[in-house]
């Protein structure tokens, strides 16, 4: 019975090889994607309070698979960054926003997008010069775009991250620290790395309206925010609760549900100039 075919073994087990194998032929279809550019850009829009209008979106990518549709960048991108194929992915993003903050440019629109980097995109997967030449390239001016990055970036590599950050911002584009309260370092960071807006994560804001303890942490972040003049966005905004405490708490934009899932440039372009149902 002992020599008996690997039971209780660690030789071969059929459920990670199965694991190993869907995770190969992801990869390829990942690279057969980049090569076919078979993304797609969502975007969720966020509604600026003080002016009671659209002010911009949420860039989220979305994989168009030929054969499973619409693919979540859950699914992917945690690949992608392993891979290092997101890279690629990411230059893809740039200059499909590059090209739409262009249009709506020579339309007159006045609209802001920001875009998700991730940390194996700083500092050389993104250098400040392919950002610049996409500036310059596809004519869109560089205060309407900000760049994403969650605080997790900053801690791999501070001194490449930090030159990134002053760089970036010195060409005009804005950093937005994704995510924010979910790391364990906010407040220090935010004192070292020159950001312009913090997104307040859904799962404070999730609750807002029935856990005192997460109303007073989201106040708490909009009050220091305001004292060091940077801007707040609330993500997972769902419910007309979350509206009203949120804007009684002075933090200026919105970003969830309640206002509008992430929806592709045609729906967009159909919403932006609405006045949000608040
Ligand atoms: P994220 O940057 O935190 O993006 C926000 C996510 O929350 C989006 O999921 C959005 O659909 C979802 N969301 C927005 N409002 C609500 C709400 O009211 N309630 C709930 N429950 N969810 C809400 P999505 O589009 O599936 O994106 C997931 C993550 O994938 C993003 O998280 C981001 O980290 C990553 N991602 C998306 N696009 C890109 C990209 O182009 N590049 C990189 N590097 N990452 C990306
Ligand atoms: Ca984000
Ligand atoms: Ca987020
Ligand atoms: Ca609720």
């Amino acid at each position: 019975a002992k020599a008996e075919g690997g039971n209780g073994m660690h030789f071969f087990n059929p459920e990670l090889a199965a694991a190993a194998e869907r995770r190969r032929q992801l990869e390829n279809d990942l690279r057969m994607a980049i090569r076919e550019e078979q993304f797609v850009l969502f975007f969720q829009p966020i509604v600026d309070l003080l002016e009671s209008r659209i002010s911009g979106a949420e860039v989220l990518i979305r994989w168009n698979h030929p054969q499973r549709g619409l693919v979540s960048p859950n699914e992917f991108i945690p690949l992608a960054e392993d891979t290092g194929l997101i890279i690629d992915i990411g230059l893809w993003a740039l200059e499909a926003s590059g090209r739409q903050l262009a249009r709506w440019r020579t339309e007159g629109r006045e609209l802001s997008l920001s875009l998700n980097v991730s940390g194996r995109q700083i500092p050389a997967g993104l250098p400040v010069e392919v950002l610049r030449d996409a500036l310059y390239r596809l004519g869109f001016r560089s205060e309407f775009l900000a760049l994403e990055i969650t605080e997790g970036v900053l801690l791999d590599d501070v001194e490449g991250a930090l030159n990134w950050l002053t760089a970036v911002r010195s060409q005009g584009f804005s950093i937005y620290l994704d995510d924010f309260g979910t790391g364990y370092s906010s407040l220090s960071y935010l004192k070292r790395f020159p950001v312009d807006r913090l997104k307040v994560d859904r799962s404070f804001v999730r609750d807002i309206d029935k856990d005192p303890s997460d109303r007073a942490l989201v106040e708490a972040i909009v009050a220091m925010a305001r004292s060091l003049s940077l801007e707040v966005v609330a993500e997972g905004v769902e419910e007309a609760e979350h509206v009203r405490l949120l804007h009684a708490m002075g933090c200026r934009y919105l970003q969830g549900f309640y206002f509008s899932p992430p929806v592709p440039l045609e729906t967009f372009d159909d919403i932006h100039d609405q006045l949000p149902d608040m």
